[in-house]
């Protein structure tokens, strides 16, 4: 596994940007009453992403500026097929952009090699998804402490055993599963198993949450549970969110929502939460 120092550290400009008023000299002081925002958590530029099907080349994302500030937990709207899952998917470093930039933590992450990718991934990003993604011949417990198996090795895991599986238990019983440990995924509801699968997606201390439609299989109720454990995560834990829905219920429950039309960020509210 590589190590962090594989990292670039340069600063970005372009992420000051929106610290000063238009005119102002960056040397001058900022205006007293003029609160910093904070630090951008993640954010990409000029994104796109073309997928071709036989023949016919489809243009999934057209140029797509995204910001999210450290703390913030924002909503990505849009249709089926608008590309939301494409997007998550490039900022989490799953995919590859044909073209743009993403940057985390101010640093460009998106020409980063496979393996620091990876390895960037499995500590920082937390990846929630619509169909939890459990391995079935594992239990709950198991499923969850995965990323800390990926991450250490063999050897480092079961010398941290007793304190990663505490953790793990820690995390089940914040998400109201302490009493399915030894369940496989098939002895769950779906709800059961997206609590679970937050639980996995928080076990190495992410600093972003990617959520996939975590809500988008379930009932209405269950749906409810999960956006307050969410909610819950980023009001008391200061966890930075970004979650992708076609829901307005349920974005609305986000500070902020962005639209994502045909590839194309369209708008952004601030919800009233
Ligand atoms: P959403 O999550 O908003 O429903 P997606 O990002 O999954 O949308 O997909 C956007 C478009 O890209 C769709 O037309 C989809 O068919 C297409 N697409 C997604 N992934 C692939 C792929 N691996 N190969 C070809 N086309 C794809
Ligand atoms: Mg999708």
């Amino acid at each position: 596994m590589s190590s962090s120092s594989q990292l670039p550290t340069r600063p970005v400009q372009s992420l000051e940007m929106g610290r000063y008023q238009w005119g102002q000299s960056p040397d001058a002081a900022p205006a007293p009453d003029v609160k910093d925002p904070e630090p951008l958590a993640l954010a990409s530029y000029g994104l796109v992403k073309n997928y071709s099907k036989g023949k016919l080349q489809v243009n999934v994302l057209q140029s797509v500026d995204f910001e999210i500030r450290q703390g913030e937990f924002q909503a990505i709207i849009g249709q089926s097929g608008s590309g939301k899952s494409t997007l998550l998917h490039l900022l989490a470093t799953l995919d590859e952009a044909d073209e743009g930039e993403i940057f985390f933590e101010g640093n460009r992450i998106d020409n980063l090699p496979a393996s620091s990718r990876d390895m960037l991934r499995n500590r920082y990003l937390g990846m929630v998804f619509q169909f939890y993604h459990l391995l079935p011949e594992l239990n709950m417990l198991e499923n969850v402490l995965m990323p800390l198996m990926i991450r250490h090795g063999v050897f480092r895991y079961w010398s941290q055993k007793r304190a990663n599986t505490k953790r793990a238990k820690y995390l089940l019983d914040l998400v109201g599963l302490s009493h399915r440990l030894n369940h496989k995924p098939r002895q769950l509801s779906g709800g059961e198993m997206q609590r679970a699968a937050i639980a996995r997606a928080l076990i190495a201390n992410p600093r972003v949450l990617l959520a996939d439609e975590p809500t988008g299989n379930l009932d209405r109720k269950t749906g409810a549970d999960i956006m307050e454990i969410l909610r819950c995560l980023n009001q008391e834990q200061k966890l930075t969110i970004v979650m992708v829905t076609h829901d307005h219920a349920i974005a609305s429950q986000a500070d902020h929502t962005v639209q994502l039309v045909e590839g194309r960020m369209e708008s952004c509210t601030s919800n009233d939460v």
